[in-house]
């Protein structure tokens, strides 16, 4: 993650505020304009049209115009990102934003010199009517940086984080799919049994936060406590989203360099077929709640991971519908609703197949891949190839 502390000025700190203030604007009138959506009615505006509706609003209001269009062009693209995770069942309805919470602005179409190096521990990087503000460079700025997101946590401070797309990771060239799997009581699970875990909290940590957030149910409010609580609260979260966003570099690093088709359900379909299962939106029954805790993050974490997939192993990763894959037995191809045995474990009773219920579901994806790909008349399953496997040859996503 290349997240750095951000040095502004008092007076490139106002400008920042002010960027902040139209992100924030612009986020809360596409939220207003979705939340006037009834079913029936003409659907709410999507991207293209909310970014005409700017250039009029822009038109009309003086403060608007003064400031940066890409700044609230990508806030309106934000949303439109939102609305689509929820769609797609990875996230909560975006919602109106506060003043102080969740402050933000994103800079596209980043040029080679709009970042430098100034001495060994400081960097500046240009920001539009802003001019060049430092950071703390703290360690390497990825190269061919394309985008950058500026943002200001609860306890004031700046930082910057900036985007670079990955390079591409080179096929290893053997002919091996993989199947992966979104668990609930893991991360993922891999069709070869093996499972990740995403980091999530750690125990002492979690005990830590549960502590903190009964303090704050205490904090009078506007007290100097509450504040002082409220920042430590977003610096433990804060941490911890690094921790998950490193482990998604490395695990799809490491996927993309293992296996030559990647594998992986359709998120827009998953929502809907898997309800007996529990989805991360509607658990199933057997969800424990103490997975609740841990829902969102391995939500968040499983879409961005998709992302990256797509971004290192471009036209190597398969999106197939989840439909039956936790119901199927991988060994017969029975679909058997009461093979589940529990959340964790999966046992046919056709065949008698007994495993790990998402290493099941990944099996079942990896399968639905080879299919997908031999109907097209490429990849023949278990064959190794010496070449990269074609773009068009497979299903994209
Ligand atoms: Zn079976």
């Amino acid at each position: 993650m290349s997240r750095y502390r951000l040095q502004p000025s008092s007076d490139q700190e106002a400008a920042l505020l002010e960027h902040c203030r139209h992100a924030r604007y612009v986020w809360n009138l596409a939220v207003e304009q979705h939340a006037c959506w009834m079913p029936g009615r003409k659907s709410a505006p999507g991207f293209a049209e909310q970014c005409r509706q700017l250039t009029e609003a822009r038109a009309e209001n003086e403060w608007l115009r003064a400031g940066s269009i890409t700044v609230q062009q990508q806030a309106l693209k934000d949303f439109a990102q939102a609305m689509s995770s929820f769609f797609g069942r990875t996230q909560r309805k975006p919602t109106w934003r506060r003043r102080g919470q969740g402050e933000g602005f994103r800079i596209v179409a980043v040029k080679p010199g709009d970042v430098r190096r100034v001495s060994r521990s400081v960097g500046e990087v240009k920001v539009p009517k802003v001019g060049w503000v430092r950071f703390r460079w703290s360690r390497a700025v990825p190269t061919g940086v394309k985008s950058y997101r500026v943002t200001r946590d609860r306890a004031g401070r700046w930082h910057v984080a900036f985007a670079a797309i990955p390079q591409p990771v080179p096929a290893p060239g053997t002919g091996e799919v993989v199947g992966v799997d979104r668990g609930v009581a893991v991360s993922a699970a891999l069709s070869t049994g093996q499972m990740l875990n995403a980091p999530t909290l750690r125990d002492a940590k979690r005990a830590r936060l549960l502590r903190l957030l009964r303090k704050l149910a205490r904090a009078k409010r506007g007290s100097n406590r509450r504040g002082k609580v409220k920042a430590a609260i977003a610096r433990l979260k804060a941490h911890e989203t690094d921790r998950r966003k490193d482990w998604v570099e490395k695990t799809s690093t490491d996927l993309a360099r293992r296996f030559d088709v990647i594998a992986v359900e359709d998120l827009k379909i998953a929502g809907m077929t898997r309800s007996a299962r529990g989805t991360v939106a509607e658990p199933g029954r057997n969800v424990r709640q103490k997975a609740g805790l841990n829902r969102g993050i391995l939500a968040s974490g499983w879409g961005r991971l998709v992302a990256r997939l797509e971004e290192k192993a471009p036209g190597r990763v398969v999106k197939i519908s989840p439909a039956y894959t936790s119901q199927r037995c991988s060994a017969c191809g029975i679909v058997d609703r009461q093979a589940r045995e529990s959340q964790a474990s999966f046992r046919c009773r056709s065949c008698g197949y007994a495993g790990n219920a998402d290493v099941n579901a990944a099996r079942n994806i990896r399968h639905a891949a080879g299919h997908a790909v031999s109907a097209r008349g490429g990849l023949p399953l278990g064959r190794p190839v010496n070449r990269e496997p074609q773009r068009d040859l497979l299903f994209c996503g």
